[in-house]
């Protein structure tokens, strides 16, 4: 894996809450990656969407209690505003964009119709006349702006998943409401901010290769990906909140140390190890599990219940 100067990994949570342990576990997966290959490591608040009052702070300090330092600002997304802006004027004067007027209800009808790749749009305002744009204009629509893809699928290359191709469609880079749209803010913000080693959840693999045709537009070079296992709750659904004692807050509240939160992800990861330094010590990038960690409600404490 090359470590070159300059280089960064970095984690990105969206301040809609309190961070799990899955987070936190792909927080310091992100962050051993980074450290463990001479790279720098930042963090990026995407508080575009979803945001709690308070929830950023916390997240750093949590992010903080385990070890987990970082270098330089941390970038907020919505002082960011006019870098997205200038992408979209870049893609827009190269003849790669146009207006979607399409409601949620009509893309998902058009995406169920035989043949529509899962999930894609089907380009229905494609060639939309000037005519036919003032009349839904007319209509009190407000359009978002979709990247007018050459392709339908791209091939990224994955640490844990090897090489991927994944469908590529007419992705949307700013939403009706006027807000970036996170495939495109991604890709800007990572590269502003020199990531070229992006290690994220593994829930994040199938955009990827949507994000990867983007910044080959933007004339943007591809990190290195590494989609790594989420944890899962006792029924193989992605832990949530619900799940019981599943923040640091509510471990602290059960009498356990952020050492103890670190030494059980590092048992998951197959690593005996109470801190982040110590950890870092013994990681090893090319031996990531490949299956998720399932947690049972107390699964803190059931490290032999880890696969
Ligand atoms: N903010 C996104 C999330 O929390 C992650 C973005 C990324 O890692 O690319 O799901």
């Amino acid at each position: 894996m090359p470590s070159p100067a300059g280089g960064a990994g970095r984690y990105a949570p969206s301040p809609s809450g309190e961070l799990h342990l899955g987070n936190l576990r792909t927080a310091l997966l992100a962050w051993l990656f980074a450290r463990t290959t001479g790279r720098r490591f930042v963090l990026r608040i995407d508080d575009l969407d979803r945001v709690r009052p308070g929830a950023a702070e916390r997240q750093l300090d949590d992010l903080a209690a385990i070890g987990i330092d970082w270098d330089g600002p941390v970038l907020r997304q919505s002082g960011r505003l006019p870098a997205y802006a200038t992408a979209i004027d870049e893609l827009t004067d190269a003849g790669r964009t146009y207006e979607c007027f399409c409601t949620r209800r009509e893309i998902q009808q058009a995406a169920t119709a035989p043949h529509a790749p899962m999930g894609a749009y089907p380009g229905t305002c494609r060639e939309l006349t000037d005519a036919q744009r003032a009349a839904r204009r007319a209509e009190g629509r407000s359009p978002a702006l979709r990247l007018r893809a050459e392709v339908d699928d791209y091939e990224i290359t994955d640490l844990c998943h090897g090489r991927y191709r994944g469908a590529v469609d007419d992705l949307v880079l700013r939403r009706g409401d006027g807000i970036p749209a996170y495939n495109l803010t991604v890709v800007i913000d990572d590269a502003a901010q020199g990531v070229d080693q992006v290690v994220r959840g593994d829930d994040l693999l199938a955009s990827t290769p949507r994000q990867a045709y983007l910044g080959e537009l933007l004339e943007i070079p591809a990190p290195t990906y590494a989609h790594v296992p989420l944890v899962l709750n006792g029924e193989g659904k992605r832990l949530a909140k619900r799940d019981g004692a599943v923040s640091l807050s509510d471990q602290r509240a059960l009498g356990n140390t952020p050492e103890d939160v670190v030494s059980a992800i590092a048992g998951s990861l197959g690593y005996t190890a109470r801190t982040t330094a110590e950890l870092r010590e013994v990681f090893d990038p090319a031996r990531v599990p490949e299956k998720p960690w399932i947690l049972e409600p107390i699964g803190l404490f059931q490290p032999d219940r880890c696969p």
